[in-house]
């Protein structure tokens, strides 16, 4: 199994609603695969199973520096009220880095890779990249979710990283 990073806007992956999980044993080698990816990679990393062309509902999560958590069939059982506003930034769409408006505080509920269910409470940064993964199974991408867009003013993007955003599929 060849893992390799799905990118663009209109990337029919990207898009698409995620399965959930019926049997983890049938989902074990891929998770294994997704972490051995992982560590390849930034040691500090996100990632969402069709962000590698594989459309499950299971994302990778790190709430520390030393742990992966593996993250199926999850659900936000509650937003705040309150919102946040945080520059994102996501490895499908490594050309923007940029405003999204969230619920500063969540619940949520997830499968382990045990099979256990576990509930709890996020707050802030990770809240934030709960919220933003778990957009990744709906086939949502943060840029259909930016505040304050006035791309002109960022200097760094010239009109040919916008057009990659836009892959034809
Ligand atoms: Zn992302």
């Amino acid at each position: 199994m060849k893992l390799q990073i799905q990118t663009g806007l209109n990337n029919k992956i990207l898009r698409k609603k995620a399965e959930e999980i019926k049997n983890i044993s049938d989902e074990k080698e891929f998770i294994e695969e997704l972490k051995k990816f992982l560590k390849k990679s930034d040691d500090w990393v996100w990632v969402a199973s069709p962000q590698v062309w594989f459309s499950k509902r299971i994302f990778l999560a790190q709430f520390d520096k030393k742990n992966t958590t593996v993250v199926i069939n999850p659900k936000i059982l509650k937003f705040s009220e309150k919102k946040v506003v945080w520059k994102e930034w996501c490895l499908s769409l490594p050309w923007i880095f940029w405003d999204v408006e969230r619920s500063k505080k969540i619940v949520v509920e997830y499968f382990n890779e045990n099979w256990k269910k576990i509930k709890m409470e996020l707050k802030w940064f990770w809240a934030i990249v709960f919220q933003h993964e778990f957009d990744h199974l709906e086939g949502v991408l943060f840029f259909d979710k930016l505040v304050n867009w006035e791309f002109e003013m960022d200097k760094k993007m010239t009109e040919k990283d916008l057009e990659k955003l836009w892959i034809k599929v």
